[in-house]
Parts: structure tokens; C-alpha cells; sequence
């Protein structure tokens, strides 16, 4: 068995059309996956496509909206349509509304955990019936150092990644009769757009991750792209229900 070979494998990474996702789809393209990019920015989705086609990979970019039911269940139909098969899940979309806990309105609360833990769920839900009829499959979730820490500015954003590493044990329990490892990933302050956001609202977060972090560095997407291939890969059969740090050493870090 070839540990990280993931030759003729269908991925679909949700939100893969930028950041952290596009970086795991950069690693799971270079194992030998097949990708499907699935987000709502359909340029972005082409840009990132044709990226893993100059680099020799087969790769499609499908519209989706993770809140909303009915587009997670469509964009899994439609790779199974196209690719005839979907051996790996990796729900990466996910979105912040940055404000006290006290004055989030009823909307944006919704909208932060319909996206980063219900969509999780809607997507995982789609694909379940496809693994579990193909012998097995990997689910990879995209939690954050908020999953273990909270933050007075993120209320929703960390209370939607608390309960998604509950979620991944939950599936991971549920699913394991059916050969379907399900994890989590936490990755630490990685440089894309959502935290280039983070820090023109905080102008010294910049210099307060650098010092906190013991690698002493931002993470770059491409840190990802090794965890994603060994939780797609055999590698990691005997894995299931984790919730693993790449975060340069953050959450070990005392005061
Ligand atoms: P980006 O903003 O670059 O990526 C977020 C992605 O999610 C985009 O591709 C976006 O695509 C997609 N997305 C957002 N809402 C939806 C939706 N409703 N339906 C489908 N896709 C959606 O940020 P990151 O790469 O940083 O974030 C990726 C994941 O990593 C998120 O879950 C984030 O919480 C997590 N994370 C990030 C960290 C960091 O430091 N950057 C740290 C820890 C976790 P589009 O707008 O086209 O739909």
C-alpha cells in the first residue's frame, strides 16, 4: 500500500477557490487526486482551477453556497456526475463577523455558524450515502485555535469551530462501521484574506501572533497541504475523530 499515494481519488474541497483551502487542494493535486473547488466566487473558482491545470492536475470549480442545504446537496450530485465518484471531503468554507458578543443581531449569528458548522454538517450529509457505498472515505474539517480558545471579538466564529470539533467526533463515531475516517484540522494565524481582514481591524494582531507563535512565523496556506494529504490518504486509516494543531507551536504556548 503506498501511504500518501492518492492516484484517482475525487476531493472536494469546499471554499478551495482561495487561502487554506486552495493550499490543501495543492497538496491533495500533487498525492494525485482529482479536485473539485466549490465555493460561491466563480472567477476566484476558475483563477484557482486553472492553477492546478498549469501544474498538471485535473480539477473543476462547482458553485456553492454551504448555508443553504439544497447547494450542498447539488454540488455533491454534481461531482458524482462528473467524476463518478468522491472519496474525499474537506469542509474549509468558513466565514467571521468580528463584534462584541452583545451586539451580534440574530442574522449574523446564523450566518456565521450556517456556514462554518452547519454547511460542515449539510456537505458531510451529501456524501455519507457515496463513501459509504464505495467502502470508505475521508471527511476533513477546518477547525481554529478558536475551537480550543475564545475570543471576545468572535463569539460566533468560535463557538461555530468549538462545535465542529464535536461534530467530527460525532460523524467519526457514527461513521467508522462504514470505513469513513473523519478529523479535524486546527490551523494556527495563517496569512490569507480572512485574517488580512483581522488585522486592518486590529492593527497590532499582526505582531501579537508573531509573538506568541513559537515558530515565529504566520503559517502560509501550503502548511496545510501536508496535513490534508495524510488525513486523505491511507496513511491515516486508523485515524478518526482528532483534532490536530498546525499552528507553529500557538496552542502549546503558556504565558
Ligand atoms: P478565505 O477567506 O481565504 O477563505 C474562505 C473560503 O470560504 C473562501 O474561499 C470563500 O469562498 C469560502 N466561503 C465563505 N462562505 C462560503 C459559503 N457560504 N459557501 C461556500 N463557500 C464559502 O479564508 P481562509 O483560507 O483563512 O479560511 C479557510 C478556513 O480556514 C475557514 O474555515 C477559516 O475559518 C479557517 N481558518 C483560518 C485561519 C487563518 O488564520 N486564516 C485560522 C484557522 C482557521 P467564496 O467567498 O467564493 O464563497
Amino acid at each position: 500500500m503506498m501511504l500518501f499515494d492518492l492516484t484517482g481519488r475525487v476531493a472536494v474541497v469546499t471554499g478551495g477557490n482561495g487561502g487554506i483551502g486552495l493550499g490543501m487542494a495543492t497538496g491533495l493535486a500533487a498525492a494525485g487526486a482529482h479536485l473539485v473547488l466549490a465555493a460561491r466566487d466563480a472567477g476566484k473558482g476558475e483563477a484557482a482551477v486553472a492553477g492546478l491545470a498549469a501544474a498538471g492536475a485535473t480539477a473543476a470549480f462547482l458553485s456553492l453556497d454551504v448555508a443553504d442545504e439544497r447547494s450542498c446537496r447539488a454540488m455533491i450530485e454534481a461531482t458524482l456526475a462528473r467524476f463518478g465518484r468522491l472519496d474525499i471531503l474537506v469542509n474549509n468554507a468558513g466565514t467571521s463577523v468580528r463584534k462584541p458578543p452583545e451586539s451580534y443581531t440574530a442574522a449574523e449569528w446564523r450566518t456565521v455558524l450556517d456556514t462554518n458548522l452547519t454547511g460542515a454538517l449539510f456537505c458531510s450529509q451529501a456524501a455519507h450515502p457515496a463513501m459509504k457505498q464505495a467502502g470508505g472515505g475521508k471527511i476533513i474539517n477546518i477547525g481554529s485555535m478558536y475551537s480550543i480558545f475564545g475570543t471576545s471579538y468572535g463569539a460566533a466564529y468560535a463557538a461555530s469551530k468549538g462545535a465542529l470539533v464535536q461534530l467530527t467526533k460525532s460523524l467519526a463515531i457514527a461513521w467508522a462501521k462504514d470505513n469513513i475516517q473523519v478529523n479535524a484540522v486546527l490551523p494556527g494565524w495563517i496569512d490569507t484574506e480572512l485574517t488580512q481582514g483581522a488585522r486592518r481591524h486590529v492593527p497590532d494582531l499582526h505582531d501579537r501572533v508573531l509573538d506568541r507563535t513559537p515558530a515565529g512565523r504566520w503559517g502560509i496556506p501550503e502548511d496545510l497541504a501536508g496535513i490534508a494529504v495524510f488525513l486523505a490518504a491511507p496513511a491515516s486509516d486508523f485515524v478518526t475523530g482528532a483534532a490536530i494543531p498546525v499552528d507553529g507551536g500557538y496552542a502549546s504556548m503558556g504565558v
